[in-house]
């Protein structure tokens, strides 16, 4: 087991945060944006980013390789339908994608929206890491949070009708 923080300050205790998540366990802030038969979309708990999502697998796998084809194809047509609407509804020019496999949580892709602000921290992907904590640090207000909420609400509505 271990604690999560969460945004709103709450702690957790989970085996795989993932599981948790897309179990329904825990309801991540701003809810669910987008699910599928095997995917499962929300903004991450802990960074207060806008646009910034977590697209998690339903089933417990670390890897890449562990994907099933339907689970392949469905992953793909997912980033893809989430990154129109991440262009269309927030205008976001720029994403940066990652998931890594060394994680006490399962399969999981973060999509990064990259804004003017994060430039402080770094020309390209070298400052994700930086923009991360700052954000959870520093842009963590009432304010901040709202509009990465009414972003979430925008995306969710794209991504649904
Ligand atoms: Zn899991």
């Amino acid at each position: 087991m271990r604690t999560i923080k969460l945004s709103n300050g709450k702690s957790v205790e989970v085996e795989c945060l993932s599981c948790a998540i897309t179990s329904g366990l825990i309801e991540p802030d701003g809810g669910v944006v987008y699910e599928t038969e095997h995917f499962h979309a929300h903004q991450d708990v802990a960074y207060p980013i806008k646009g910034l999502i977590i697209l998690a697998s339903k089933r417990h796998i670390k890897s890449f390789d562990e994907l099933t084809e339907a689970e392949q194809l469905d992953y793909i047509q997912v980033l893809t339908k989430i990154r129109r609407a991440q262009r269309q509804t927030l205008g976001i020019e720029y994403v940066y994608y990652f998931y890594n496999e060394d994680t006490t949580h399962h399969f999981h892709t973060w999509m990064v929206p990259r804004y003017e602000w994060m430039y402080d921290f770094g020309r390209s992907v070298e400052s994700v890491r930086p923009v991360l904590l700052h954000a959870r640090r520093e842009r963590n207000g009432e304010e901040d949070i709202q509009e990465v909420m009414k972003a979430l609400d925008a995306l969710e509505i794209a991504l649904n009708t």
